[in-house]
């Protein structure tokens, strides 16, 4: 939960053939749908952030990259996922306050969750779509087919009840919702939209 401003246009602007599209014209047809996310990290990194980040694009080399543009930090799909593939498992490293950079996953529960879940950015027309998992936090789903070269984004409206800290969103989707409060403002559009990939607690 780090910023509320997708860069994909940024990776994508600067060259009209760009990586992904080239990657898109050869595989049409035949699509490269194993990606399968690995384990959630086995440490918790505290205090050591490249530490954290170089152990994510290990256990996530040919699947996802952590990037670093001048707004933040982003995901970077390295390979093409089919609609349904389980893109990253998150895991939540430990329960605490709510504040920008937590996820939450109950009424009364924000999560601090590991990478490079973490650095997923927001999207209102997201391309991962979230289910809670066993590790107390959520899995990450491709809710469509996603090209190589593409930034992972998914919707904080699909897990947080309200989001306060960040009153207008920048991710230029063309369903932008133009302010972000969160499911208790925009459930119906966000359940609409997502169907089952919202948080658990949200559905009850
Ligand atoms: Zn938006």
């Amino acid at each position: 939960m780090y910023s509320y401003r997708s860069y994909t246009t940024s990776l994508k602007a600067p060259h009209g053939t760009s990586k992904a599209a080239i990657a898109t014209t050869q595989s049409r047809g035949t699509v490269h749908c194993s990606a399968t996310a690995p384990a959630p990290a086995a440490h918790s990194f505290a205090n050591n952030l490249q530490g954290e980040i170089d152990d994510a694009n290990k256990r996530y080399s040919g699947i996802l990259k952590i990037n670093k543009a001048p707004l933040g930090y982003g995901l970077e799909a390295s390979t093409s996922f089919c609609e349904g593939d389980k893109v990253i498992s998150s895991k939540a490293l430990e329960v605490t306050p709510r504040d920008s950079h937590t996820v939450q996953t109950g009424w009364d529960r924000h999560v601090r969750i590991d990478l490079p879940a973490r650095f997923v950015n927001h999207s209102c027309e997201a391309n991962l779509g979230i289910r809670n998992n066993n590790h107390g936090a959520y899995d990450f789903f491709a809710l469509k087919e996603i090209e190589e070269g593409s930034e992972l984004i998914w919707d904080y409206e699909a897990s947080e009840y309200e989001i306060g800290s960040f009153e207008t969103c920048l991710c230029g989707s063309q369903r932008c919702r133009k302010s972000l409060g969160g499911f208790k403002k925009h459930g119906e559009q966000v359940k609409s939209y997502y169907g089952e990939y919202v948080a658990d607690y949200l559905k009850e």
